[in-house]
């Protein structure tokens, strides 16, 4: 452990004002570090700018201004999620507060979808879930709370940060992420999508970008921490949410800040 502080240390000296915030306050966030899985060392991140967090009250006066509709109850089975993990198998800290936000489709029709996380799955294997997912209408639907740890990514990293849990997991971002799922539009679905996948409504891209906003701004997270599931992706099988357009995305969101009437939280062209 003493090594492991050194460590930090030494590395803290060179990356400046950021590496003594983090180690004044000691607190292992998500946010400041990097977990270098190849050493086993937890690491400050030298380039991490959080966004600018609200409080409750500039919270709830930005959701307005963005004029959704209320989210609407769905929650998973507890077999499909779990707790955010605070330490590993070795009872070392891990990174576990909400800090990168991850895009995905759902491929199944909305029902199906919805379903499929309401039905107990005891076997890890079969476990799945997302924190929201969003309709062809706009309509959010809240399966899993942000405080609790969905499933996902399974094998997935973020670059080159990954967490692993017990010494069985091959490293996944779930400890630290959030997941938004677009409903797949009815011809991207099924297993031959090769013909088909028209994208998705001006109204998930709406929504999602209002929601991307409002978790920038709860938990300080940058843009250049928003990704998609084929980004993080490391069992190579995982390609969503296809047809996604960040142009579309990045549209949406600018109206959405300033529907949101606080500043932009922060880097924008980093993705
Ligand atoms: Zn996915």
């Amino acid at each position: 452990m003493a090594h492991f502080y050194q460590r930090s240390w030494l590395l803290g000296a060179l990356s400046g004002a950021i590496s003594v915030a983090v180690l004044g306050g000691a607190a292992l966030c998500g946010m400041r570090w990097w977990w270098q899985p190849s050493t086993g060392a937890v690491v400050p991140d030298p380039v991490f700018i959080p966004a600018a967090q609200l409080s409750p009250d500039e919270l709830s006066s930005c959701a307005r201004g963005l004029g959704l509709n209320p989210e609407l109850a769905a929650l998973a089975d507890p077999t499909n999620f779990g707790e955010r993990q605070r330490r590993d198998w070795r009872g070392r800290p891990l990174p576990h507060q909400p800090s990168l936000i991850v895009l995905h489709e759902t491929v199944m029709d909305q029902a199906s979808t919805l379903n499929l996380f309401r039905t107990p799955h005891p076997a890890d294997a079969d476990q799945v879930s997302y924190h929201l997912v969003i309709g062809p209408n706009g309509d959010r639907h809240r399966v899993v709370p942000d405080a609790n740890r969905a499933y996902g990514a399974g094998q997935s990293a973020f670059g080159d940060f990954t967490l692993q849990a017990k010494p069985s997991s091959r490293g996944s971002v779930n400890n630290i992420a959030l997941h938004v799922s677009l409903v797949t539009p009815a011809d991207g679905r099924g297993a031959d999508t090769s013909d088909g996948h028209s994208g998705y409504t001006p109204e998930q891209y709406r929504a999602l970008a209002s929601q991307v906003l409002l978790w920038q701004h709860r938990y300080g997270i940058p843009m250049s921490r928003v990704t998609s599931h084929a980004a993080i992706d490391r069992s190579h099988s995982r390609y969503d949410p296809r047809s996604f357009r960040w142009d579309r995305f990045d549209q949406a969101y600018a109206k959405a800040v300033v529907s949101c009437g606080a500043s932009p939280p922060g880097r924008t062209h980093w993705r």
